[in-house]
């Protein structure tokens, strides 16, 4: 069932909706205007953090392992010439 968001031109409320073919439009269920800006759905943004997620992961894991030691090593050096100053 798709999800639909939704942003009232009369209050600019913010709501979402289930919208199914056979339902008339929705209405703002704080002004009750029908003249209504449909945003992104909440579906496709759910599947688009998804998609994010992935490729972050991906990311990582295509990292060799050495550089991330090497920078855990170089951060604690920092530390401790911080710490001597
Ligand atoms: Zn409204």
């Amino acid at each position: 069932m798709p999800l639909y968001e939704y942003i009232c031109k009369g209050c600019k409320h913010e709501f979402e909706a289930l919208v199914r073919p056979q339902d008339p439009v929705p209405s703002c269920p704080s002004c009750k205007s029908e003249d209504l800006e449909k945003l992104i759905t909440a579906a496709a943004m759910a599947s688009d953090e998804r998609t994010r997620d992935n490729v972050k992961r991906e990311r990582k894991a295509r990292l060799p392992e050495h550089r991330a030691q090497q920078n855990e090593e170089y951060q604690h050096a920092l530390k401790e010439h911080l710490h001597d100053d």
